[in-house]
């Protein structure tokens, strides 16, 4: 059976079947959580801060201007 196969836990390496528990892949809730916690971690890390100068001249773009396309210069300087 596929749910009998031993795993190690991705957060403390102990091994047993542990997709048939209620936390699975992980051994514990703890394990789960402290998983959870490392991405949230990461991901304060690779986000900067907005600051209001990032949107300095937002406001006047004309509209239908994709902010998320970089090959799209709203100025036409490039
Ligand atoms: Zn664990």
């Amino acid at each position: 059976m596929k749910s009998s196969i031993q795993v190690a836990c991705p957060t403390c390496r102990q091994k047993g079947v542990w997709f048939k528990g209620a936390f699975g892949p992980f051994c514990s809730k703890r394990c789960k959580w402290v998983d959870l916690g490392k991405w949230f971690e990461e991901e304060m890390l690779i986000t900067e801060n907005l600051r209001p100068d990032l949107f300095q001249g937002y406001g006047d773009l004309p509209p239908g201007i994709y902010l998320d396309d970089p090959g799209q210069d709203p100025y036409g300087q490039r």
